[in-house]
């Protein structure tokens, strides 16, 4: 099946073959699988259940993994130790792109070589500042050609002061990633949206951004394995899927983290993913395409249906994965606004499928 396209929303008649042979799975149609970490992989210092087995199958079968991770404060290497930690087999730094590392070359394509930088964040995105040849400031300078800004817990007013200095000065502004929250063993912190706000705010200037869910990190990931045909796996809409619809790279949303199965059905026609999944075992499962009839449609043994705007799983699990499928391949398709539909009570929520 190619990857352009998208077996959760595309219309086809029930008299068309559909069959794909269950000893098919998920994967076998690409060649490298990029995972988003944080409600994919684990959350906090816990692995999400079955992921680690999941990744680790998935790899046994010649599949090349990649992880893909806005957070500028860690270093490549340091995500890799957390991964083989966690249990999953043989990753090293070269596995996880970074936004830094999306981030440099995109500054790097706007100022000339060996300019002046002025660097907010942390020690991952220090390194590979330096790694590109750039002379490193903390201060603005008449010199500094470029801002480049990353999240790090120790970022001063100061740092945001000498930032606002330079782009005001004409500085060129890149920033890493533009995540207003980020998760503290406390609770919700500011991230670093959220402190090139306070740039924006005080400059009037707006940075390029690298991480997702622009593009410049699916492209770095692109590039760096090779791949042809990319499986981008998330667990957020407004990042993951919806960076993996702008560069045109297939998307497997899982319920494991922040979006639950009424946000998908709900989502915006670019944040729709291509496929839908309860978590990683997906991947190396056969998957029931969803086909749509009319106002009908049906995944695996389930039947939903849309009468109006009223959604019924008139046969099989409702709160299996293939009813939820089936609802977005409906709703999808219908000129009902899916924020106007009635969905039952617990729809995708769990169960055996
Ligand atoms: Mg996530």
């Amino acid at each position: 099946m190619p990857c352009s396209q998208n077996p959760v929303t595309r219309l086809v008649p029930v008299t068309a073959d559909t069959h794909i042979s269950a000893d098919r799975t998920l994967i076998d149609g690409f060649d490298v699988l990029l995972f988003d970490l944080d409600g994919v992989i684990y959350t906090g210092a816990q692995a999400v259940p079955y992921a680690v087995e999941s990744l680790n199958h998935a790899a046994s079968t010649g599949k090349r993994l990649g992880y893909l991770t806005n957070n500028a404060s860690r270093t490549t290497q340091t995500v890799a130790d957390h991964l083989s930690e966690l249990g999953i087999s043989a990753v090293s730094a070269a596995d996880v792109v970074s936004s830094p590392e999306a981030a440099v070359p995109l500054l790097a394509s706007q100022v000339p070589a060996g300019s002046e930088v002025l660097v907010v964040g942390g020690e991952g995105l220090l390194r590979e500042v330096a790694r590109a040849g750039f002379t490193i400031t903390r201060t603005a300078t008449p010199k500094t050609a470029g801002v480049i800004q990353g999240f790090a817990p120790d970022v001063t007013w100061t740092d945001l002061a000498q930032a606002s200095y330079a782009i005001e000065s004409g500085a060129v502004w890149i920033g890493t990633n533009g995540d207003w929250t980020i998760p503290r063993e406390q609770g919700i912190a500011p991230g670093n949206g959220t402190l090139i706000a306070a740039v924006h705010t005080a400059t009037g200037a707006f940075p390029e951004v690298a991480g997702k869910p622009e593009r410049h990190i699916y492209d770095t990931a692109r590039a760096r394995f090779g791949a042809k045909r990319p499986l981008m796996i998330g667990d957020r809409l407004d990042t993951d899927i919806l960076g993996a619809n702008r560069s045109e790279m297939a998307s497997l949303l899982v319920l494991t983290g922040v979006d639950t199965p009424l946000s998908v059905l709900r989502a915006d026609r670019d944040q729709r993913p291509t496929y839908i999944g309860r978590d990683t075992r997906t991947l190396n499962e056969y998957y029931a395409p969803a086909v749509v009839n009319g106002n009908v449609a049906t995944c695996g043994e389930t039947e939903v249906r849309l009468d109006r705007a009223v959604l019924t799983v008139v046969a099989g699990d409702p709160r299996g994965v293939e009813a939820l499928r089936a609802a977005c391949a409906l709703v999808w398709n219908s000129s009902i606004p899916p924020t106007a539909v009635l969905v039952p009570d617990g729809l995708g929520m769990g169960g055996s499928a």
